[in-house]
């Protein structure tokens, strides 16, 4: 978690509804482990959405369920959502509680579902290459596994260790390396996910690709645990690479940039690794005054031989730097000590990470900059182009301000600028976030009539709303 919790009396910011005792009474009948610790309950109230690591160093708290449920299959998930079904009680699943924009917090009290003890690998299937792995498996486990039979499923978010294989799927979340090996829904063949009533379904999972309606396990992936519960998944494998080359480029302006990395994946070069990074976000990371390219591939050496050739006739206009560009990136890329101590000191600061086409990507780097350092009290706004595809990128701009007051006035107004920035110019409001609790706001203008149709399918899954009641602006209060 981001922060130890202050002994003595916390705060809970969210007033949760009170658990019936037959739930309790359930639970313990079926011998489904959970717990009323208080401790417990209130770790399992927040997350690692930035604006609560605030409230934390206050000591508050941003919610608390009335118990932590521990299901160990797929079956006690199934128990679990059907007593909660029956008693009308929100649940709330929880991975690893990485989550950055306030998903896994159980607002409204409840039931919060922590799947980290369903952490097994079921099966390999080492010539499809495939993996079936339960969701509440983290990142490592599930690496250390593959690697030692010389495989990898290549999903490195920034969070790896803190992540789970659920979360990564519910928040449609994004590697490091994702240009090489895909975002999570490029990587994922198939799920097992119980539905608001217990049902158990099966999706996908018949080899590659499949041409029977529409992709059921899409409909899961990027869910947020709002329309069911990810119980396994399997995903796709490659060979563990041990060959990598590196190279790092400046260029005079992030215009210049943007087009190189553009030429480069319109020319079918994929480096696993291609981040451009603005003028402060270099000053920042690499001591560069220029914008400073950093670049990775992995994989055969012929193909990766290639790619970097074609990096390179790409950045002809560019200024080589030296290699220590790449290392410094690598040794410091999975640090995540910097938002604590900031947020202690009344510093407000986020990432918003948002994707659009190449053709409008400049005016949105520069509409969501200005529409932030708009906001009085901001004092920084940067970014970096973080994935890139054929058609567009993720731009990851950073924040920090200074209010002197009303924080949570500040971050709002700002949060609120730079979504109308993205939408009116035609992006993505996240690319590998997800919506949770912070974005829920913006997601009917961001989804326009199609926000009804994700509407009907909640009420169709869930009628109760009891699944994550709020989040993604679905059946419920947000914040
Ligand atoms: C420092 C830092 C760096 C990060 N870097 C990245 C990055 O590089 N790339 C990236 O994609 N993300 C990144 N994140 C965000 C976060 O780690 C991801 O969203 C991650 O996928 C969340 O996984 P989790 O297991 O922690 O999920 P949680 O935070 O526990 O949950 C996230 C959401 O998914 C739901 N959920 C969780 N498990 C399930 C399940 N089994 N079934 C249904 N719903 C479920 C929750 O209800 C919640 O809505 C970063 C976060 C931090 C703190």
């Amino acid at each position: 978690m981001p922060i130890a919790l202050p002994s003595g009396d916390l705060r809970v910011r969210f007033a949760g509804e009170s658990l019936p005792a037959e739930v309790i009474h359930s639970l313990t009948e079926r011998g489904i482990h959970f717990t009323l610790d208080a401790d417990q309950r209130h770790d399992h109230g927040r997350d690692w959405w930035p604006l609560t690591i605030g409230w934390a160093a206050h000591g508050e708290v941003p919610a608390l369920p009335g118990v932590v449920v521990q299901p160990v299959t797929t079956e006690e998930v199934a128990a679990v959502l059907r007593i909660a079904n029956e008693h009308r009680v929100p649940v709330t699943p929880q991975g690893g509680r990485s989550g950055v924009v306030g998903g896994a917090i159980p607002a409204t009290g409840g039931i919060a579902l922590d799947l980290t003890k369903m952490n097994s690998i079921v099966t390999i299937d080492e010539e499809s290459m495939t993996v079936t792995v339960e969701s509440g498996c983290f990142g490592p486990d599930l690496e250390n596994y593959l690697q030692e039979r010389g495989l990898t499923v290549g999903h490195f978010p920034q969070s790896f260790d803190l992540a789970t294989v659920g979360g990564w799927l519910a928040c449609r979340g994004a590697g490091q390396l994702s240009n090489r090996y895909g975002k999570i829904e490029d990587i994922v063949r198939g799920l097992t996910v119980v539905l608001a009533d217990g049902t158990i379904v099966t999706t996908g999972n018949r080899g590659p690709r499949a041409a029977v309606g529409p992709d059921l396990t899409q409909v899961f992936v990027g869910s947020e645990g709002t329309l069911g519960i990810i119980t396994s998944a399997t995903l796709t494998l490659r060979r563990h690479a041990d060959y990598r080359e590196i190279a790092a480029y400046s260029f005079a302006s992030v215009h210049d940039g943007l087009e190189a990395c553009r030429r480069i994946i319109q020319r079918d070069a994929r480096p696993a690794v291609l981040r451009l990074y603005d003028v402060p976000e270099s000053q920042r990371n690499f001591h560069l005054d220029r914008c400073a390219l950093v670049v990775l591939d992995e994989g055969e050496v012929e193909y990766v031989a290639t790619t970097m050739k074609i990096v390179s006739e790409e950045c002809v206009g560019a200024q080589r730097e030296d290699d220590s560009v790449v290392h410094h990136w690598l040794e410091h890329r999975n640090n995540v000590s910097a938002l604590t101590p900031l947020w202690s000191r009344d510093i407000v600061v986020d990432t918003i990470e948002i994707a659009g086409p190449w053709s409008t990507l400049m005016p949105i780097y520069e509409a969501v900059t200005a529409a932030i350092l708009a906001v009085p009290s901001s004092v920084t706004a940067t970014m970096h182009q973080s994935h890139a595809y054929q058609d567009g990128a993720c731009l990851y701009f950073t924040f920090a301000g200074r209010p002197e007051s009303d924080l949570e006035g500040y971050y709002r107004s700002v949060w609120d600028a730079a979504s109308a920035a993205v939408l009116e110019h035609g992006g993505a409001l996240s690319h590998h976030h997800g919506v949770g609790r912070n974005r829920a706001r913006f997601v009917p203008d961001a989804l326009g009539s199609g926000f009804d149709v994700l509407a009907r399918i909640k009420d169709s899954l869930d009628p109760h709303h009891i699944l994550n009641p709020g989040v993604l602006g679905l059946g419920g209060v947000a914040w």
